[in-house]
């Protein structure tokens, strides 16, 4: 049996080796992310040729996601690089500030704090480790209460509870780093801390003017971590092509408790609306520093792909963690275990369901018979890969593979959850595509003489949108 879920892994100094991202993408990558919030442009430009170099020669594709900056709200430097707060001090974030932070006030990178907060508001600190209520503000001073203190070092984050701060979504660095994304063609673009729809449409615009010279259009993925995202969640789904349950940020504006519940609801919201869903942060976080993780990070892994995740994410635990390769190796694992354990709901899945396009019922179709005659496998014969992410947003045990002519598609399809991207020539005739798509599966260990499957496909052949046939076929 191969693994549905996927894994999306960050590079960083850890994993930028060729030897290392080679051992990673065969031990299971299929996403590798850059973290637009480290680095120069070179370095992802750098970065992302390694991985196509890499990929190519592990003989797998993967896709690279951008995931920009964003509107990071930061605190600025210290006189010694960090200082120690104690609960009860006060504390001044300064907005006008020039000079380097001391024990009793820091400047701020973010300019606009003094007006998004009112005395009583909570501010976390460095992923909600530190916690300050506000007292009073006076001009560009944000006057403040330590009440959970710790070691606050150079540019730490700061979030608020709640949400409420008014910065936009995308920063003029974002712009920038966006057409540094599209020069490399990333399948992906993540967009950090979208407050609606509109912020992601924007990105959109943005990305595709930027591609326009390489006609290349990206995925476009919405980072939820903002409290003001949740009330919006649909209109953002409908504006994106995915979302990413960013934890870190979210757990710190909508406070830790929520998060599960959240997860949970975003999953199945994006999966009825036909979008993909990555699951992020803290996932194998011990494992930065670990070989091995705690159960309650195994179980984490497990719940998101019970959930119905079509990735988990890895963070520093690839990025710049001790054991990137091992991390993916049980991640994969976990993954795999969990996916077994998994109830098919596939005909509850079509009670009430009404299908307005033939495309989308040729995949339903597909999906019904497959699983109801114990197909081995399905064939999608895909230009956009869209047939392959329709059969993808239900659970079931039959491995899809998406067969496509485009590299653009069949890397971006590496994220659908249970979808096996392959390339494969465009035919015009239908019955040689139709044995040549047979062959492919037969030469991969697929499929054997005896075993049946089903396969999509649209004629005339080789247009988008195009699918409109269904024929299940046994290996002769
Ligand atoms: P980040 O996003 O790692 O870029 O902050 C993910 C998150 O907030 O969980
Ligand atoms: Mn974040």
């Amino acid at each position: 049996m191969s693994r549905a879920t996927k894994i999306v892994a960050t590079l960083g100094p850890a994993s930028s080796s060729p030897e290392v991202l080679t051992q990673m993408i065969l031990a299971g990558v299929d996403v590798v992310r850059l973290n637009f919030s480290h680095g120069k442009a070179q370095d992802h430009i750098d970065r992302a040729n390694l991985v196509r170099d890499v990929a190519r020669q592990a003989g797998k594709e993967v896709a690279i996601m951008a995931d920009l900056q964003g509107p990071k709200i930061r605190v600025g430097k210290f006189e010694n690089g960090k200082i120690m707060l104690e609960a009860g001090q006060k504390f001044v974030l300064d907005a006008a500030s020039t000079t380097l932070g001391t024990n009793d006030r820091v400047g701020l990178d973010y300019k606009e704090l003094p007006r998004d907060v009112k005395p009583g508001d909570t501010l976390l600190l460095n992923d909600g480790l530190l916690k300050l209520t506000v007292e009073a503000v006076r001009g560009e001073e944000v006057h403040t209460v330590v009440v959970i203190g710790g070691e606050l070092s150079n540019n730490k984050g700061i979030n608020k509870a709640g949400g409420g701060l008014t910065a936009p979504a995308l920063t003029s660095k974002d712009m920038e780093d966006i057409k540094t994304a599209m020069s490399f063609q990333c399948e992906y673009l993540a967009v950090s801390f979208p407050k609606n729809s509109t912020d992601m449409e924007m990105a959109r615009q943005l990305a595709n003017v930027a591609g326009e010279p390489w006609r290349h259009k990206p995925g476009m993925i919405a980072k939820i971590e903002r409290s003001e995202a949740i009330p919006v969640l649909e209109a953002i789904l409908r504006a994106s092509d995915g979302i990413m349950v960013a934890r870190g940020d979210l757990a710190v504006e909508v406070g830790n408790a929520a998060v599960p519940a959240l997860q949970k609801r975003m999953i199945r919201m994006a999966r009825e609306m036909d979008k993909v869903v990555i699951t992020a942060t803290q996932m194998m976080e011990s494992m930065i520093v670990n070989p091995v993780p705690t159960r309650a990070e195994v179980s984490d892994v497990a719940n998101a792909v019970l959930d119905g995740t079509d990735a988990v994410m890895l963070s520093a635990e690839t990025a710049a963690g001790k054991y990137p390769v091992e991390t993916i190796e049980q991640m994969a694992a976990i993954a795999l275990e969990a996916e077994r354990a998994e109830d098919v709901t596939l005909d509850s899945d079509f009670t009430n369901k009404h299908f307005g396009r033939i495309d989308q019922s040729i995949a339903m179709g597909a999906l019904f018979t497959a699983h109801h005659l114990g197909c081995k496998a399905i064939l999608a014969l895909t230009e956009s890969g869209s047939t392959a992410l329709w059969m993808s947003r239900h659970k079931i045990k039959v491995p899809i593979y998406g067969l496509t002519a485009q590299p653009i598609s069949q890397r971006k399809m590496a994220l659908y959850r249970n979808v096996s991207p392959l390339l494969m020539p465009t035919y015009t005739d239908r019955d040689e595509a139709l044995r040549r798509a047979e062959a492919l599966l037969v030469e991969r260990g697929v499929l054997k003489p005896g075993d049946t499957y089903a396969i999509t496909c649209g004629e005339p052949m080789g247009y988008p949108g195009g699918t409109n046939m269904l024929k299940v076929c046994r290996v002769g």
